[in-house]
């Protein structure tokens, strides 16, 4: 892919109907957006700059570069993300910077617990969610998404199944456009093992969702074992160290368990020290599907495009492997379906 252009390969990605599996809400939300509710509200950083606001917003590489630093960034969102039309607005916006990126096919991620600290309810975060996906599809109807809803780890076990109670009537079955499709659970890996979600995603997959899980990205191998095992998933994000083990890339190919590959962000959190130790070239040849993602779109200060620019210059990827990599994120989509099972 490298013999053309930046903008011929730009030109060739746009077409191709990608699909991003792994955005956050959170850390996908526009600076300008936030810098003018900050304007609105109050400042959660007061004295600064436009320049100094966004900045603040993106992961720095100054900081110490570990995955708490990296979730840090997602605080100052937080103070605007409590309130419906805001939510509403928000999601608009990520569903139009993921179709003017060359996307088709988004599943959003949010932990709505975070945003009810104002008085909105579970239902209502996930609703104004839905409705500004939807606004932005009325004139875009080519453009397909769904919700995966996200527990925090340091939530517990017993919280994400309430979670998972409380979100029943969001159900992609019941909405005609944008559903919850999917469940994970994402933060802090190491105080909270997988094994303690094994109810909960049991409570998943009896309701109808799919489940993927954020895994072995902080974390060693036997965590991403413990998944598999505990939680049934059909995708995981991250599972970068399952590249230590040659076992678990057999089992992760033969079950067809997707990864989400997040580059940008695998290299911010230091998941891997640089692009070229990145395992996605191992995991692709052990056989296991694979889809590039974006995970923060602000925090990393990325695109869909940029990640695969970034993976075409780093791996060297042939115009073929381009094409396969997309196609299989859009096979191992949950908005669309085709050859998944929720077991
Ligand atoms: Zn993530």
């Amino acid at each position: 892919m490298r013999r053309y252009s930046i903008e011929d390969q730009i030109e060739i990605l746009k077409s191709l109907k990608m699909a991003d599996l792994h955005r956050h809400f959170d850390g996908s939300v526009r600076p300008e957006t936030l810098w003018n509710l900050s304007q609105k509200y109050y400042s959660a950083i007061p004295g600064l700059n436009y320049e100094e606001f966004r900045r603040y917003l993106c992961y720095d590489a100054e900081g110490n570069g570990s995955l708490i630093d990296y979730l840090d960034k997602f605080d100052v969102p937080l103070q605007y993300t409590q309130f419906y039309d805001n939510l509403l607005q928000i999601a608009f916006e990520i569903a139009e910077d993921a179709y003017t990126d060359g996307i088709r096919t988004l599943e959003l991620r949010i932990n709505p617990i975070i945003h009810t600290r104002a008085g909105l309810t579970i239902r209502q975060v996930l609703h104004s969610v839905r409705k500004g996906i939807m606004k932005f599809q009325k004139e875009h109807p080519d453009f397909a998404a769904g919700i995966v809803v996200i527990a925090l780890r340091s939530h517990g076990g017993n919280m994400a199944r309430i979670l998972l109670r409380q979100i029943a009537g969001e159900h992609h079955q019941y909405h005609e456009r944008v559903g919850v499709v999917g469940f994970d659970i994402a933060g802090a890996e190491r105080p909270y093992p997988p094994i303690l979600f094994s109810g909960a995603y049991r409570l998943a997959a009896q309701m109808g969702f799919f489940k993927t899980c954020h895994v072995g990205e902080d974390e060693g191998p036997e965590k991403i074992w413990e998944a598999l095992d505990c939680l049934g998933p059909q995708r995981l994000g991250h599972a970068v160290s399952a590249v230590k083990d040659a076992p678990l890339l057999r089992r992760l190919a033969r079950d067809k368990v997707l990864i989400e590959i997040c580059l940008s962000s695998n290299l911010q959190t230091r998941a891997v020290h640089s692009l070229a130790e990145h395992p996605l070239p191992k995991f692709l040849e052990a056989g296991i599907p694979c889809s590039l993602c974006t995970d923060n779109t602000t925090v990393s200060s990325t695109t869909l495009v940029k990640e695969y620019l970034l993976a075409i210059e780093t791996f060297d990827l042939s115009e073929s492997d381009v094409r396969k990599l997309v196609a299989m994120g859009q096979d191992w989509s949950f908005v669309r379906r085709t050859g998944l099972d929720y077991s």
